[in-house]
């Protein structure tokens, strides 16, 4: 037995050596990854009961072969995306669920939701902070063609204490006669601020139904499914979304959103999906269900994955001095870690490990590059099956202080440490830092 391991060990110190991972990297990996063995127990639980979750809807909504056949045209009567649906709202906890290839991404699966269920004259409230980069055109928060602004919906933002926790007094005097929906971003994007846990948005929107029982409570989602072992849509939320080419796709999504909630929620966002009268009759599925359902049934163990990579990037760079949000101790509530390198050298090191890392462009050099719509240049690194599929391990850094990375996905765990060790060996050869 203790052979075999020996045997093992020696080939795959070779084998790592043979894709330029030097010993010290592997011994440094393999003590940090026993550090963790109980959390990552901890991990495989959530995802053993996550797993029999989506298996049970499956078998109980009788998933078949039939599922998987292919409508064009208008999409009457697609029994899969029917069937595929009920899965969702039994898998979110919800009435009713919209899953499809017709929303683009998660800011589409959004604007969908929020321009759906906002009328003029309404006001939308983010009671915990500022939402989502891309939702600030949805809203109007900046100016933009279309926006919930121009249609006459008011926005108002309650920002969070300086502990991060939510400012109850402010959010009671921020509700108002027009108040009609709360929005409430699960992760933290690209903030500093710590991801929500599913409790903790319980209790958040408890108060808010407290202050106006009719008040829409509605959970951007995005990075946090299957995290944790209860979704928003247990703890009152009227209202979940998130993308299909992030955790619940499971890596096989190629497109997509989903909309899970009320019925009536998710009927007037139907109609603004496609429009007033028809909402989710029409939609063909040109032959992505087999993915949407062979996606959602790996989920939980992708995503068990990619939680595992986090925890063991965010053990690495505190090990070795870096600032790391969450700590290694913390619970996690989302699939992203970041990494604090203040320096502009180190945060380049790591895109290119991740990026030499990758099954897909591993010889492509990534370069910070003046993207659309930030204010300074951003390095990212990604070798995607899905163009853009962040569940898929992925990184990206705004070139201004602190240099911080957002480290996040990794369709296997295995994947997702070797771009951590792949990122070590350049830094180390670099002499950026030391093992
Ligand atoms: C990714 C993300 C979105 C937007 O999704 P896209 O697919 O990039 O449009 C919205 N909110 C959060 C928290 C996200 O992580």
């Amino acid at each position: 037995m203790n052979d075999t391991a020996d045997i093992l060990d020696l080939k795959m110190k070779a084998l790592y050596q043979s894709m330029g991972i030097s010993e010290k990297v592997c011994d440094f990996a393999l003590d940090v990854e026993r550090s963790l063995k109980d959390r990552f127990a901890g991990f495989d639980r959530i995802a053993e009961y996550n797993q029999m979750k989506v298996l049970r809807a499956m078998q109980k909504y009788r998933v078949s072969e039939e599922c998987f056949n292919t409508t064009t045209g208008y999409g009457y009567n697609d029994h899969g995306r029917e069937v595929l649906e009920q899965v969702y709202a039994d898998v979110f906890h919800t009435e009713a669920a919209l899953v499809r290839p017709l929303i683009a991404c998660g800011t589409h699966a959004l604007s969908i939701a929020l321009a759906g269920n906002l009328l003029p004259g309404d006001e939308l409230l983010c009671p915990a902070g500022k939402p989502y980069d891309t939702l600030e055109e949805v809203i109007g928060i900046r100016d933009s063609r279309g926006s919930l602004k121009e249609y006459g919906v008011t926005y108002r933002q309650v920002e969070l204490l300086s502990d991060g926790s939510f400012d109850y007094e402010a959010i009671r005097k921020a509700i108002g006669p027009k108040t009609k929906l709360a929005e409430i971003q699960r992760s933290k994007g690209y903030q500093t601020r710590p991801s929500f846990s599913v409790k903790q948005i319980g209790e958040l929107i408890r108060f808010l139904k407290e202050q106006k029982p009719d008040i829409i409570c509605m959970v951007d989602n995005c990075y946090g499914e299957f995290v944790d072992i209860i979704e928003p849509g247990d703890v009152g939320a009227d209202l979940v979304v998130g993308s299909l080419i992030k955790n619940p796709g499971g890596g096989l999504a190629p497109i997509g959103g989903y909309i899970a909630g009320t019925k009536e929620c998710v009927d007037r966002a139907a109609f603004r999906m496609t429009c007033p009268g028809l909402g989710s009759e029409v939609g063909a599925t040109l032959g992505v269900n087999r993915s949407f359902f062979q996606g959602l049934f790996l989920a939980p163990m992708v995503v068990k994955g990619a939680v595992k990579g986090a925890l063991f990037a965010s053990e690495v760079f505190a090990r070795l001095g870096f600032g790391v949000v969450p700590e290694s101790k913390e619970e996690r509530n989302d699939i992203i870690q970041a990494v604090s390198f203040e320096d502009p050298k180190k945060l380049i090191s790591f895109c290119k490990g991740i990026q030499a890392a990758a099954p897909v462009d591993s010889y492509v050099d990534p370069e910070p590059w003046d993207m659309p719509g930030y204010d300074s240049q951003v390095i990212m690194a990604a070798g995607a099956f899905i163009s853009g599929a962040s569940i898929e391990l992925s990184a990206d850094g705004p070139m201004k202080p602190p240099y911080a990375a957002y480290f996040q996905g990794g369709l296997t765990y295995e994947h997702a440490r070797f771009g951590i060790m792949k990122a070590l060996q350049i830094m180390l050869d670099a002499h950026q830092i030391e093992l």
